[in-house]
């Protein structure tokens, strides 16, 4: 069946805006995939070089409040069924501490994890994502979801490696 590729980040990094690209659609709830419940959005992938699935998450603050309301909620269960993990920063705000604490959660699941530095536009994507090698999620790829830059090079990167 098809990879579920999962979307998270701390609010307003631009999962949404990523979803609908990747999805192109507003609401590509798929209806029929079995066990998923309405709390994640789910879309079917239609940018890049072969079918998945994937997830929206809202709700992950990675705030004070830490990781257990985290495994409580959405987040935990759309990272137990991903495949794979897009994890979006914010390239323009760089690294800040919720980051870090949804980078130590996303870890625990041990899946393959692709950072996606936001927000890239008009910035030099070697600069716009040196800090975020810090996460140690490995090497980060720089796109822009509202513009489109080098978001389908992104998604066949992590497709090719499923
Ligand atoms: P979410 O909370 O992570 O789902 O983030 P949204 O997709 O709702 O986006 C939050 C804000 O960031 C919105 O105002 C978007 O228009 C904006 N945004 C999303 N992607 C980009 C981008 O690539 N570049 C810029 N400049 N803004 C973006
Ligand atoms: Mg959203």
């Amino acid at each position: 069946s098809k990879p579920i590729i999962a979307l998270v980040g701390r609010p307003n990094v631009g999962k949404s805006t990523l979803f609908n690209r990747l999805t192109r659609s507003r609401d590509a709830i798929v209806a029929d995939y079995p066990g998923l419940t309405r709390d994640r959005q789910y879309g079917t992938g239609r940018l890049g070089k072969s079918p998945y699935i994937v997830v929206d998450t809202g709700g992950l603050s990675g705030e004070t409040e830490g990781v257990d309301p985290l495994m409580a909620g959405q987040v935990r269960a759309a990272l137990d069924e991903a495949d794979a993990v897009l994890f979006l920063v914010d390239g323009r705000q760089g690294i800040l501490p919720a980051d870090e604490v949804i980078a130590n959660y996303v870890r625990l699941f041990d899946k393959p994890v692709q950072v996606l530095v936001n927000k890239a536009e008009g910035y030099d994507h070697d600069v716009a994502k040196a800090e975020f090698f810090q996460l140690g999620l490995g090497d980060p790829i720089a796109i822009s979801s509202a513009h489109g830059d080098n978001v389908e090079k992104a998604i066949d990167h992590v497709l090719e490696q499923l």
